[in-house]
């Protein structure tokens, strides 16, 4: 079972809690690097996308 880490929109805490239990902020699910320019393998999947 993968954990659900999330991560504080205000002071950028990670935690498993909906509320940051530092700032009492809304935390919100990390999400996937997938098509992130920063993605060194994004670039090669779009290439593919495309021709297919
Ligand atoms: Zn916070």
């Amino acid at each position: 079972m993968r954990s659900k880490i999330l991560r504080c929109e205000s002071c950028a805490r990670y935690t498993l809690k909906e509320i940051c239990p530092a700032c009492g902020g809304r935390a919100a699910p990390t999400k996937p690097a997938r098509f992130s320019p920063d993605d060194p393998y994004g670039r090669y999947r779009r290439v593919l996308a495309s021709e297919a």
